[in-house]
């Protein structure tokens, strides 16, 4: 697991690749060989298709890319969600300093203490975008 890296394939025809679940792969980083050197919305449309999308994820790329559907919207529920996002931003690095931006989806907490996920600390009923960020990025070794 790591962030896309800086490779060329398309300008390198010596880079290998190896395959992972059917797409050519990075050994490098193990992102799509496709992907690299790809344009956010080329990127974005490899993720939209490859079937790894969740409800949480679609919307972080809905709202990066200004197409959010309503009934999206929701934050992370499990460390499965955040797994989907986390992949998606590995893809889609560029995304990571927006983040925060993920928040204003948040309601106010006025719910009491529901059953806790995953060990996490977070209850069901007061989830959120600002409570699931930092995990995600926790997880995803995105500020280490
Ligand atoms: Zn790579």
């Amino acid at each position: 697991m790591g962030k896309i890296c800086d490779r060329n394939y398309a300008g390198n025809s010596m880079y290998t690749m190896k395959m992972i679940d059917g797409v050519g792969c990075c050994p490098n980083c193990n992102k799509p060989a496709i992907c690299h050197n790809a344009s956010v919305e080329s990127r974005a449309l490899f993720w939209a298709l490859s079937g790894d999308t969740g409800n949480s994820s679609r919307t972080i790329a809905g709202h990066m890319t200004g197409n959010l559907v309503e009934s999206d919207m929701m934050p992370p529920g499990d460390r499965d969600d955040r797994s989907r996002c986390i992949r998606l931003l590995e893809l889609i690095p560029e995304w990571l300093p927006r983040l925060d931006e993920m928040k204003k989806y948040d309601a106010p907490d006025t719910k009491p203490e529901g059953v806790v996920i995953n060990n996490s600390g977070i209850g069901a009923y007061d989830n959120s975008w600002s409570k699931q960020i930092p995990l995600i990025a926790k997880e995803g070794n995105f500020y280490a």
